[in-house]
């Protein structure tokens, strides 16, 4: 029976990302309040929140101070927008402040409410900017297989997951996606990472080639691809794609959506991972997620080539009702104070060789092929036999079921397609809460291997 909050539930919410026909019957988790790294449901029940929500919520579930900075800037000036030239304080120094902390060069900073949106825009600036300099072919993207960008039309067609695309009419045509960094799963017999990027790299170059580099406006990737199955690059990868890039003169947008601000044990995971991307998207954890906000960084041959298409079309035709929203910008730059007085990113560093110890032990258990991570970010490769790395039947469901086996022991984790799961707690999880955590995982996973016999 569910309860009577679950019931109305059932009736009236659409849920993302969920089987909206096995909802009717298992009802939804209903989750009531927050504290450092625990959530509670309506029974009082804590759970460690594992994913830090949808790996955003990086200071915690109880910061008084982000809490205090929102009602500040609501009791002051709720709202006001960013169209036709009108700012707000709040605006322009989180602007400043990213400006700052930005390891690309940077121009100016454009802000969003969300990923999905940073990413649209991303695409969007990159037919622009072609447009200004008088290249109008030069304006298909590509992705990668596996790829996390988003569901707006455009990040849905640069995501490179089949659940993205299949009876979405997706991706739209002139979105491509050149193959999936994981070496565990997609390198030869013998091949060494350094070898897999490097044929990565050339397939890349190949596709460029094909499609003819004059057609070729930008490549997208994250540092670690996340919903794609918390997948680190290989050694090598980002400097072998990076050769090919700047061969074609195609735009390297990095998807910092979920990397960006700390989670890596840098600022931008990007500078873990040896990128030099041109621009990068962010969301996420700018705010620790307590409100929405994301954004891309504008680098200064883009701003001018703006500059130009003002002068010549009027306006700048682009921005959403709450693109930099003013409770957004004060609880970012409340998050970003936090961060910096707390040393936060120092503190995921410090913290990272205990989390991935922790991690890689997983990979000795009978039902985990591949163990893998970097800063506070993990992921398991859940395989039916480790030699040959075969895996369960996918309709049996069997990560959905680990996933559920944790939060029976307390534990809130994500399964991703393709039998993974994901780990991505909260940047201000406590030593003795990362043992906790994998104490609960390993027991989800003894449960998964017990149901499975
Ligand atoms: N990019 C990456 C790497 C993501 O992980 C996500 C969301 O998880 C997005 C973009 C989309 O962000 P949003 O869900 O805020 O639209």
């Amino acid at each position: 029976m569910l309860s009577n909050l679950a019931a109305r539930d059932v009736e009236t919410l659409i849920h993302p990302y969920t089987n909206l026909a096995t909802h009717r019957e298992t009802g939804p988790l209903v989750l009531e309040r927050g504290e450092g790294v625990f959530v509670f449901d309506t029974d009082g029940r804590p759970y460690i929140e594992g994913m830090a929500g949808l790996w955003c919520t990086a200071l915690g579930y109880s910061n008084g101070e982000l809490v205090e900075a929102a009602r500040a800037q609501m009791a002051r000036l709720p709202f006001t927008h960013l169209f036709s030239g009108r700012s707000h304080d709040p605006g322009i120094e989180l602007a400043e402040t990213l400006k700052e902390l930005m390891p690309v060069p940077t121009s100016k900073i454009f802000f969003t409410s969300s990923g999905s949106e940073a990413n649209d825009t991303q695409v969007k600036l990159a037919w622009y900017f072609n447009n200004a300099l008088g290249r109008p072919e030069k304006k298909k993207i590509i992705a990668r297989q596996r790829g996390y960008h988003g569901v707006t039309v455009a990040s849905a067609s640069m995501t490179g997951l089949a659940g993205n695309h299949a009876d979405w009419d997706l991706p739209l045509p002139g979105f491509l996606h050149t193959a999936c960094p994981h070496h565990y799963r997609y390198a030869e017999a013998g091949e060494t990472e350094e070898a897999f990027s490097q044929r990565l790299a050339d397939e890349l170059e190949a596709m460029i080639l094909r499609e003819g580099p004059e057609t070729v406006a930008a490549f997208i990737a994250e540092p670690v691809m996340g919903a794609g199955g918390a997948i680190t690059p290989p050694a090598g990868y980002f400097a072998a794609i990076q050769a090919v890039l700047a061969r074609y003169d195609v735009r390297f947008i990095a998807d910092e959506v979920i990397c960006g601000f700390g989670r890596c044990g840098t600022w931008f995971g990007g500078q873990a991972l040896g990128m030099r991307p041109d621009t990068i998207s962010f969301a996420k954890a700018l705010t620790s997620g307590y409100v929405p906000l994301g954004g891309v960084s504008v680098d200064e041959p883009l701003y001018e080539a703006m500059l130009d298409q003002s002068r010549k079309l009027g306006s700048f035709g682009h921005g959403t009702t709450y693109s930099g929203h003013p409770v957004a910008c004060a609880v970012a730059l409340k998050t970003i104070e936090i961060f910096r007085r707390e040393g936060i990113v120092a503190g995921v560093a410090a913290k990272a060789p205990h989390f991935q110890a922790r991690l890689a032990k997983l990979a000795e258990h009978p039902i985990v092929g591949e163990a893998r991570g970097i800063g506070l970010i993990g992921g398991l490769e859940i395989v039916a036999d480790k030699a040959s790395r075969r895996q369960y039947d996918p309709k049996a469901g069997v990560a959905a079921r680990c996933v559920a086996f944790a939060q029976g022991e307390g534990l809130i984790v994500r399964f991703l397609a393709g039998d993974r799961v994901a780990v991505c707690p909260p940047l201000v999880i406590a030593p003795d809460e990362i043992d906790a955590l994998f104490d609960r995982l390993t027991r989800a996973l003894d449960r998964t291997r017990d149901w499975i016999a």
